[in-house]
């Protein structure tokens, strides 16, 4: 289990230093609720983060509060269902956490679904990563 609010502190150091944009963190006890809340309801339930551009231009990463082992499981399967292999680096909490996050705002700075690019882009920003 990680409770996400002990890396804040990281999380926010993290997306200060991203260049383009002005993301703000939250964290939330439920991503679908929440998203629910400001009309975006959702399909898939537990789901670990979102980034989401609001209609006043903030630039909000929402992330589930305690992501248990099983969510953590099936973030890093995807990496496995879409061939990218197993990512040891990401069983430590910290870096799935910055992964996840950066993730999510690639979404937005490369604006596309697909998932490849976003993991890369993601992987890219990792701080500390010898490109
Ligand atoms: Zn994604």
């Amino acid at each position: 289990m990680i409770d996400v609010e002990q890396h804040r502190d990281h999380l926010e150091r993290l997306l200060a230093d991203l260049e383009g944009g002005n993301w703000v963190l939250w964290i939330v006890t439920s991503v679908e609720d929440w998203a629910a809340s400001i009309n975006r309801p959702q399909r898939r339930i537990l789901i670990p983060a979102m980034a989401v551009r609001a209609s006043d231009g903030r630039q909000i990463v929402v992330v589930r509060r305690l992501l248990s082992d099983n969510i953590q499981k099936d973030v890093l399967d995807g990496f496995l269902a879409r061939g990218q292999g197993d990512q040891p680096e990401l069983k430590d909490p910290r870096r799935f956490l910055e992964h996840l996050v950066l993730h999510e705002v690639a979404h937005h700075v490369l604006d596309t679904q697909d998932e490849e690019p976003c993991d890369a882009w993601a992987f890219s920003r990792m701080p500390g990563r010898v490109p």
